[in-house]
Parts: structure tokens; C-alpha cells; sequence
């Protein structure tokens, strides 16, 4: 079956009492059983029937089948957010003694929590260039819990080469996890490129212009360790499960995600190419302009596709405040794939709380502004963002 059909017609577990075609939303705390046989058998895992909703509910699970069969998974979690599903990974595969490695550009609360929190319970976390296959390979030990990275990072744009960095782990027998939230997993498959563990903000693409928070961890089955310890340990002692009406938002998200993203990625590229001859803007970084430097390498992994955020730089600080300033139509906002076109400067808020110096290392550079790119008629958005450049 085709993914389009598939998206729409994941079948439901139990039939619905009155037939509902949308799966409903099962707002209940706990769920009965008829005999105490049957309950002790939900409790230790050898039914599916749900038990109480900080670990299964039906509207979740439906969810959860539902990315289940777009990926061709064998294990789907979801989350209350983006960080619940890498904090739960991370504690997953991690313990006291072990390290992760990773690259020191990536999302800032990551950044927190490998740092700050994890680093508080004895995981050593090795910030590492992951564009340097030399430095990864001999930052990968036997006590490496994982290697993790984003396939694309914010603001930087940079792209990792998954298949050498699969390698470099699968040597050590490494899992590597990737944060694939920058371009939609039924774009293309990570798992053909070697991720064994995908986590991913759902709260961009996949909830329908940013209706919720969410989150999902998409497990290839390669470390079972993941899954023992995500279903029998994390979801009952985290409490971070996705609730049934986030849910509910966003399975009904994911029927029109592939839709809603080919608009609005084919709107960021053509905008990027009229940019490009805007005299004000110093600078436009978007992966699809075929001289961008990770061009050829993003082509190649993620099919000719290529998220629909990237960044101008203008000549200072003070010119990117007031372009924001002047925007009309593009909201000024945090977040990413909105169906509403967002603009930030990230230097100043997202890594405000940086030091100038750690910023510089980052390649978080005042002269730029970030754009999400929404399902706005192109002309519409480009008109806004001339007006604020010449204002
Ligand atoms: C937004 C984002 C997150 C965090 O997701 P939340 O749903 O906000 O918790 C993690 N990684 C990336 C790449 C993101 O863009």
C-alpha cells in the first residue's frame, strides 16, 4: 500500500462501539478488566490490553501504530515532547561511567541536558566535530553509550554523513541515535542509512501547524535494551507519555504532514533562490541551493528534499532587529514548521543565555536570522521580507 493510503487507514486495534471512522480519544485514567486473570496479565506485559494512562492508552497506541507503519519500525514511543523522548532515550542506553559522544552543535536544551543534568549522574558527554571522522572514531570507546546526533543542525545547517558515522559506532557496537526532527521521517529512511534510533519533535512537522507539544522515539529493534527499558522502567517512572488528546491532534497531523511539508519545503527553496538577489541579505544558507557546500552529501540521504528552515545573515546585529522589527506577515516567534512563517534571531534568544565566546565556537553568529518557512504563497512571504529589508 501506498504511504499516502497508509497514513489514512491504520487500522484500529479494537472496533469502535459506534463505529467511529476517527480513532476517539480515550480520556481515562485507568481501564477495567473482567477478571483478575486478564488484569494480571496486561500488568506484566503478556496482553496489550491498557492498564492506566502515564504508560499505554488506546489513542496514544493508535498513534504510535500509526508512525509504527510509516517507518516500518519495530517499536514506536511517544512523548509529551521533543526532550521527554531524548531524555528517555538517553537514559535508556546511558548509565553511571558510560559517555556519549555527540557534536557540540545541536539543540541548546540537548545541550543542557547532556551537560547539566546527565552530567550530574556520572555520563560524560564528548562534544566532538562529527564533520572530523578521524576525532569520532577515536571518541568512541567500549564504554560509549551511543553516538548522537542531529541530521541537520539549527541554526548551523550542518549535515551529518550518517553512513560513515554508522560505521564509525557499529564498529564499537554503538547505537546511533538521531534526532530527525529537521526533515519528516516518511521523507526518507534513516534506518537504510544506519540510524538504529530515531527521536524526533513532533511538535514541528507532524502536529499540524504547531497545535501541541510532542515527541516520538522511532526504534529500529537493533538494541533491545531500548525497548526493555524505555516500556518496563522509563514510561512508569518518567511519566512522560504522550496524553490521549495530543494524540488524537496529532495522528489527525500526520494524515496531511507529507502534504503540508512539500508545500512548504518547495516555498523555503524557491525563497532561498529569489534571496539570493536581494542586495541586503550577505548571506542565504539553505541545504537545496546547489553550490551550499552539504548540498551534494543531503541529496544523497534525504532524496532531493531539504526541511524548510534556513537562515540569511544581514551586515550586523542591529539590521537583523530591525528586519524582524519590520515584519508584517512573518511572525516573530520560536519554534519550527508552523504553517505560519516564523523569523527569530537565534544568537540573542534561543543561545542568549551563551557567552559570546561559546556562541563563536558554535558558529552562532549575530548577523543571522533563522526563517521557519510556512504554507503562505510564496510571493506573499517574499514581498514581506523586502518590505522589512527596505523599510
Ligand atoms: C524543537 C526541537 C527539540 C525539542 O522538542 P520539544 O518538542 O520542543 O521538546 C529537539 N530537537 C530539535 C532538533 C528541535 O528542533
Amino acid at each position: 500500500m501506498d504511504r499516502q493510503t497508509k497514513t489514512v487507514h491504520t487500522q484500529q486495534m479494537n472496533p469502535d462501539s459506534y463505529g467511529a471512522l476517527n480513532m476517539p480519544v480515550y480520556n481515562s485514567a485507568a481501564f477495567g478488566f473482567p477478571t483478575a486473570k486478564s488484569m494480571a496479565d496486561a500488568f506484566v506485559g503478556r496482553t496489550n490490553a491498557p492498564t492506566y494512562s502515564r504508560v499505554t492508552n488506546p489513542t496514544v497506541t493508535f498513534f504510535e501504530e500509526r508512525v509504527k507503519d510509516l517507518s516500518g519500525a519495530q517499536n514506536v514511543f511517544a512523548f509529551n515532547s521533543g526532550m521527554a523522548a531524548i531524555s528517555c532515550t538517553l537514559l535508556a542506553l546511558a548509565a553511571s561511567g558510560k559517555n556519549i559522544v555527540t557534536s557540540a552543535h545541536l539543540f541548546g536544551n540537548t545541550v543542557s541536558l547532556l551537560k547539566n543534568t546527565l552530567g550530574r549522574f556520572g555520563v560524560e558527554t564528548r562534544f566532538i566535530d562529527l564533520l572530523d571522522c578521524e576525532a569520532v572514531a577515536n571518541a568512541i570507546d567500549d564504554n560509549t553509550a551511543c553516538l548522537f546526533l542531529e541530521i541537520i543542525t539549527n541554526p548551523q545547517l550542518e549535515v551529518a554523513d550518517l553512513r560513515m558515522l554508522a560505521s564509525a559506532a557499529h564498529q564499537h557496537n554503538v547505537p546511533l541515535v538521531a534526532d530527525t526532527t529537521i526533515i519528516p521521517f516518511t521523507q526518507f529512511s534513516a534506518a537504510s542509512l544506519g540510524v538504529d534510533i530515531e527521536v524526533l519533535s513532533s511538535t514541528k512537522y507532524i502536529s499540524g501547524g504547531a497545535t501541541s507539544l510532542g515527541g516520538l522515539v522511532i526504534d529500529y529493534g537493533h538494541f533491545p535494551q531500548l525497548y526493555r527499558t524505555m516500556k518496563f522502567e522509563l514510561l512508569y517512572n518518567i511519566g512522560s507519555y504522550m496524553t490521549p488528546q495530543v494524540a488524537f491532534m496529532q495522528t489527525n497531523g500526520l494524515e496531511t504532514l507529507d502534504l503540508r511539508y512539500r508545500v512548504q519545503a518547495d516555498n523555503a527553496l524557491e525563497l532561498a533562490r529569489r534571496l539570493r538577489q536581494v542586495p541586503e541579505i550577505t548571506n542565504v544558507n539553505h541545504i537545496g541551493l546547489t553550490d551550499n557546500k552539504f548540498h551534494q552529501l543531503a541529496t544523497e540521504q534525504f532524496g532531493g528534499t531539504y526541511g524548510a528552515m534556513f537562515t540569511i545573515d544581514l551586515e550586523d546585529k542591529q539590521k537583523c532587529f530591525d528586519f524582524i522589527d519590520n515584519l508584517q506577515l512573518i511572525s516573530r516567534a520560536t519554534n519550527l514548521f508552523d504553517s505560519k512563517s516564523l523569523a527569530i534571531h537565534p544568537a540573542s534568544t534561543i543561545f542568549g543565555a551563551f557567552a559570546g565566546s561559546q556562541r563563536r565556537a558554535m558558529n552562532v553568529r549575530d548577523t543571522t536570522v533563522r526563517l521557519s518557512i510556512g504554507m503562505e504563497s510564496v510571493d506573499d512571504i517574499y514581498n514581506d521580507i523586502v518590505q522589512a529589508l527596505t523599510k
